[in-house]
Order: C-alpha cells, then sequence, then structure tokens
C-alpha cells in the first residue's frame, strides 16, 4: 500500500513557518495535488515527504512506516521536478538506466525497465540520442522515464510542466493523466496553476500561508469552496465579490448591496443566514452564473434575482462574451451567451440563479452558503 499520511506536519525555516499542522491523507493509487500561490509552503511539503527537507514538528508516514527519519534513497519515492537536468554527455538510454546501474540493478532488468517506460512515455525511437537534440516536451518525458524506470511506490511531482510550453502543457497534462490510470501509483502533484490542479488531481489540496484550506474532488471545490480564498482561487475568470449586508424584511431575507443589488436569500438556505441580520457579508457568484435576461432563457427573472449594472468592456471569446460591468462602485464579469447583443454602455438587467450564489462572513471570510 502507498498511502502518505501526513499528522500535525509543522516546516520551520528561522521565524518563517512555510508549514503549520498539516494533516493529510493521500490514498493508495490516488492523483493528489497540492496548490496555492507562490510561498504557500507547496514545494516544503513536498520536499518533507521526499526527505528532502526536515520536517520540524509531526510525522510522516509513507504505507505504514513512520518515514521521519528514513533517508530520501530508502522511501520507495521518485521526484520529478521543473527542471528536470539530464546529464547532457549521456543518451537517453543511460539517463534512464542511470540511477539504475548505481544501484548495481542486473543489465538484463535495466534493459527491461528502461524498454517498457520508453514505450509507455511513446520515446523509444530517442533512446540513442543526447539530450541536446530533443525538444522540451521530449526532454520532459525522459525525465519522467528515469523516475518510472525506479518502480516506485510513489511519485512526487513539483511543477513538472512549468517549463513547457502552453500548447505542450495542455498535451502533457493529458498524458501525465494516462500515465497515471497506466501506472496506478500514488502521485502527489505541485502547481501553482489551478486549471491544471482542476484537470488532473482525483483531490485537490489548496494552501494559502503554509495552511490546508481545503482537501477536496475538483468540482466539489469549486461548487462549495470553504471560504473567499479558495472560492477566489479556484475558477477564471475568477468569482466576483460584492460587499453586503444581511437584511430581514417580513419573513424574507435579503442580500442588501447597499443599492446595487437586493438579492433573496433561497428559503432552503434562511436558517443558515439568521443570525446574520444586519452583519456585513460577501456575496459571491460566478461569472458563468450571471444571466443576461434580454436573451431566452428558461428562467424566472423576478425582483428577487435581478439587478442593474453597466457595461465597461465586451470581450467577446468566439463561442462566449465576457462582460465587465460596473455599478456604483462594484465591478464584476459576466460570462454570458455569444448571442448576446450587450454594447458598451448599455444598461443590463442580470439574473442571478439562487442556487450558484455564495455568502461568505465579511470577518473570517468562511462561507456561510
Ligand atoms: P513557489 O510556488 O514559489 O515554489 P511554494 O508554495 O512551493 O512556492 P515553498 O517553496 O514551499 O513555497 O516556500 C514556503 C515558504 O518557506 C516561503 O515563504 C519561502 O520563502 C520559505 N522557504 C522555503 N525554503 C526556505 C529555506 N530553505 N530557507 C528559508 N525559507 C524558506
Amino acid at each position: 500500500m502507498a498511502n502518505v499520511t501526513l499528522k500535525n506536519v509543522y516546516k520551520r525555516f528561522g521565524d518563517v513557518v512555510a508549514v503549520r499542522d498539516q494533516s493529510l491523507e493521500i490514498r493508495d493509487k490516488e492523483f493528489l495535488v497540492l496548490v496555492g500561490p507562490s510561498g504557500c509552503g507547496k514545494s516544503t511539503t513536498l520536499r518533507m515527504i521526499a526527505g528532502l527537507e526536515e520536517i520540524s514538528e509531526g510525522i510522516i508516514e509513507i504505507g505504514d512506516e513512520v518515514v521521519n527519519d528514513v533517508a530520501p534513497k530508502d522511501r520507495d519515492i521518485a521526484m520529478v521536478f521543473q527542471n528536470y537536468a539530464l546529464y547532457p554527455h549521456m543518451d537517453v538510454y543511460d539517463n534512464m538506466a542511470f540511477g539504475l546501474k548505481l544501484r548495481k540493478f542486473p543489465k538484463k532488468e535495466i534493459e527491461r525497465r528502461v524498454q517498457e517506460a520508453a514505450d509507455i512515455l511513446g520515446i523509444e525511437q530517442l533512446l540513442k540520442r543526447k539530450p541536446k537534440e530533443l525538444s522540451g516536451g521530449q526532454r520532459q518525458r525522459v525525465a519522467l522515464g528515469r523516475a518510472i524506470v525506479r518502480e516506485p511506490k510513489v511519485f512526487l511531482m513539483d511543477e513538472p510542466l512549468s517549463n513547457l510550453d502552453a500548447k505542450l502543457r495542455v498535451q502533457m497534462r493529458t498524458e501525465l493523466s494516462k500515465l497515471h490510470d497506466r501506472l496506478k501509483t500514488t502521485m502527489i502533484y505541485v502547481t501553482h496553476d489551478q486549471t491544471e490542479a482542476m484537470t488532473m488531481g482525483d483531490r485537490i489540496v489548496v494552501l494559502k500561508d503554509g495552511l490546508i484550506q481545503q482537501v477536496d474532488d475538483p468540482l466539489t471545490l469549486y461548487n462549495e469552496p470553504n471560504n473567499i480564498f479558495v472560492a477566489g482561487f479556484i475558477g477564471s475568470p475568477a468569482m466576483n465579490f460584492m460587499d453586503a449586508v444581511i437584511k430581514k424584511e417580513g419573513d424574507t431575507y435579503y442580500i442588501d448591496g447597499d443599492g446595487t443589488f437586493k438579492i433573496r436569500v433561497p428559503e432552503d438556505k434562511e436558517n443558515l443566514i439568521k443570525d446574520y441580520v444586519d452583519k456585513d457579508v460577501v456575496f459571491g457568484v460566478r461569472p458563468e452564473d450571471i444571466i443576461d435576461t434580454s436573451i431566452t432563457h428558461d428562467f424566472d427573472v423576478s425582483e428577487d434575482n435581478s439587478f442593474k449594472a453597466a457595461v465597461d468592456v465586451v470581450e467577446p471569446m468566439g463561442s462566449e462574451i465576457y462582460l465587465y460591468l460596473a455599478e456604483q462602485g462594484h465591478s464584476l464579469i459576466a460570462r454570458v451567451e455569444a448571442e448576446s447583443t450587450a454594447e458598451v454602455g448599455d444598461k443590463m438587467n442580470l439574473a442571478v440563479d439562487l442556487r450558484k450564489i455564495h455568502v461568505f462572513d465579511a470577518e473570517t471570510e468562511d462561507v456561510i452558503f
């Protein structure tokens, strides 16, 4: 079994706390992605699992073994980095075989493993080439090959695609996912790119300032973010946030944007919001959940779910249109259908799907619903 467990793990560099109280269970054969902005502690977490960085506090287990004091080479893991540093004077075969030769594997076994990895990665025809005769994508495959031949229990990958151009990165993403399906090994993957995380991860860990914000599968993370940070980090263009206050009129609760919008709290959410009357909240809605009411929809527009805003910029994307809207100091983005005829300066009537809205506590930034 190649599950990896972190129990209350801390990493301090002098006064800097790079990782705080991380507890995490990475399941056997899972593709787990660590994502977050620069400096949030992703690489440090990965390096502690690899044994390249000592743990200040806590426990790390691989399988059922505590590895805190196990040397990196004895952890049965293989790591792939952003700069894959192939040996320039060796051909592809020797680059891949090198680690096994050092470990005194029999020649036949080395041959078998290199051939098999080359076959999986589609680089059989490159085995005699030197790194300088390879493209960036091919070099990255060789770096992966070097890890695959080790047949490790766990793969650790630190931004392995970030040196590739955009198109190749998209292609390699799919290849890595297929590779994971084929190898059926635990993979822990670090990236700062939320799209990469969303497309590749079985589950995603969102980190900020060394703290885990949320661990979930991609759709749950997208639809049910724990707090403003996760809501804003996952999704592109990002979720719109607007300051508001909860108001109660009769038996009805509203999210009141001080004259700009007044959206009714759905009935099934009233019990969650009832303690927030007259308190500051942050209203969140994703750009794709804003509806251009001038286009016919199977959607009931009413005063309770609509608001007006002026169009600042129209950005046609082909399949859809991004509208940059402004209203009394609030600015927001809507992703509407390509049929929208909105023009700069128009005052539009927009609606939101009440099942898709979010409200956050303005003080703690945690989600209310
Ligand atoms: P990036 O995406 O920029 O690589 P990251 O999320 O991987 O960032 P880490 O490299 O893990 O972040 O760094 C986390 C924090 O620890 C940062 O504040 C960083 O400056 C600090 N840090 C990392 N390594 C060291 C070190 N060897 N000495 C001192 N501080 C360090």
